[in-house]
C-alpha cells in the first residue's frame, strides 16, 4: 500500500514554534519515528511538509540584508526550504529506518506545482507570510510593490496569493522513484508555484500554495491510497473554541462538506486539511485522516481521529453493521 503523509508546521519546529536549525532537525527526528515504524511494515511512504515558519525566516534574512544581498522571490524561498527542509528529513529517516535495520533508500525531489496566471488568489493576496512591521516599514515595502495589510495592535503583515494547486509538475520523478523503492519527500510547502508562459515553458510566481490541497493533488497524481495529514490536534471539531466541541470521527466526505458548509472549519488551517481530505476520496483516494504525529501508525489499520471515507464505502461499511 501506498500511504502520503503531510507533515504540519509542529513537525518541522519545535512546541513554540522556534525555527532555530536545531530546533527543525530535533521536531523532523521526532516526526521521523513513527514515519519509520510505517517503512518497516512494508508501506510505501511519500513524505510532504509545512514550510512556513522556515519561509518567514528567509522572508525577514531577505529585508534585512536588501541592501547588500539581493533579495529573492517567494518561489525561491519555496524552493530553498524544500531542500534544507528535505536535507534533514533524509539524515532523519535513514538515521530511524538503520535503528530498525530496515534498508531502504531515501529521496528528496524539488517539486514544482503549477498554478493558473488568472486564479482569482492573484488578484485578492490572503495568505499572510512572514514578520509584522510598524506601519513606515512596510510602507517601504509596499513602494517595492509588495501587497501588506493592516493586522491591528501587532502591526503590518504581507499578504500573498494563494492559488488552487492545478498540477505537481513533478509527480512523474516521485512516481519513478517509488517504484524504485525509495522513500520519498517531495512537495514541500505545497510545491513551488509555477505558471504556464505561453510558448509551453513554466516560470515562478510569487505566491504560496497551501500544503494539505498541495499534498492532495499529489496523492492522487501518485495514485496513493491513503492520505494522512499529521497536525497538532486529533482531527477536525464542530464548534470549535465553544464549549459544545464535538469531534468528528468517521465521516464520509459529502456529509463532512456539509459541516465545512456551515463554517465549522476556520479558513488557512484546519478549512484546506478538510477540503484536501474531501478532494482525495472523492478522486479515488480510499481514505484520508486527520490526525496527531504520534498515531500515524495506528492511522493505517485502524479509523483514528477525523477518517475521511468515500461516500459509497462508508455506505458498505453502514451497510454491513
Ligand atoms: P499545520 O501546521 O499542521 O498545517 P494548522 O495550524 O494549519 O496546522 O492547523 C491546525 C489547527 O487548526 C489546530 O491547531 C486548530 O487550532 C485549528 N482549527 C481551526 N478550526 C478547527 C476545527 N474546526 N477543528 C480542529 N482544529 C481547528
Ligand atoms: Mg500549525
Amino acid at each position: 500500500m501506498r500511504v502520503l503523509i503531510a507533515l504540519g508546521g509542529n513537525a518541522m519546529t519545535s512546541a513554540d514554534g522556534k525555527a532555530r536549525p536545531a530546533d527543525q532537525i530535533a521536531a523532523v527526528a521526532t516526526a521521523m519515528e513513527p514515519v519509520a515504524d510505517l517503512v518497516a511494515v512494508g508501506l510505501d511512504v511519500v513524505i510532504t511538509h509545512g514550510n512556513g515558519p522556515q519561509v518567514g525566516n528567509l522572508l525577514v534574512k531577505n529585508e534585512l540584508a536588501a541592501s547588500v544581498v539581493p533579495p529573492v522571490t517567494i518561489d525561491w524561498c519555496g524552493a530553498q526550504t524544500q531542500g534544507t527542509i528535505g536535507f534533514i528529513v533524509l539524515n532523519a529517516l535513514e538515521r530511524a529506518l538503520a535503528a530498525r535495520g530496515v534498508r531502504r533508500r531515501v529521496a528528496a525531489v524539488v517539486t514544482r506545482t503549477l498554478v493558473d496566471a488568472s486564479d482569482p488568489g492573484f488578484g485578492r493576496p490572503t495568505k499572510p507570510i512572514g514578520r509584522y512591521l510598524p506601519p513606515p516599514e512596510a510602507k517601504v515595502l509596499i513602494e517595492h510593490g509588495q501587497v501588506w495589510e493592516d493586522r491591528g495592535p501587532r502591526g503590518w503583515r504581507r499578504v500573498v496569493a494563494s492559488p488552487e494547486p492545478v498540477e505537481v509538475l513533478d509527480a512523474a520523478a516521485v512516481a519513478a522513484l517509488l517504484a524504485a523503492g525509495f522513500v520519498v519527500v517531495a512537495n514541500g510547502g505545497g510545491g513551488i508555484p509555477v505558471v504556464r508562459q505561453p510558448d509551453g515553458s513554466v516560470v515562478g510566481v510569487e505566491a504560496v500554495v497551501d500544503k494539505d490541497l498541495g499534498a492532495a493533488l499529489l496523492g492522487r497524481a501518485l495514485g496513493v491510497e491513503m492520505l494522512v495529514i499529521a497536525t497538532d490536534v486529533d482531527g477536525a471539531v464542530l464548534g470549535f473554541g465553544t464549549p459544545g466541541e464535538r469531534p468528528v470521527g468517521t465521516v464520509d466526505a459529502a456529509t463532512l462538506r456539509g459541516y465545512a458548509a456551515q463554517g465549522h472549519f476556520a479558513g488557512g488551517s484546519m478549512g484546506p486539511k478538510v477540503e484536501a481530505a474531501c478532494q482525495f476520496v472523492e478522486h479515488g483516494g480510499r481514505r484520508a485522516v486527520i490526525t496527531t504525529l504520534g498515531r500515524i501508525a495506528e492511522a493505517v489499520r485502524d479509523d483514528v481521529g477525523t477518517t475521511v471515507l468515500p461516500v459509497d464505502i462508508t455506505r458498505e461499511v453502514a451497510g454491513h453493521g
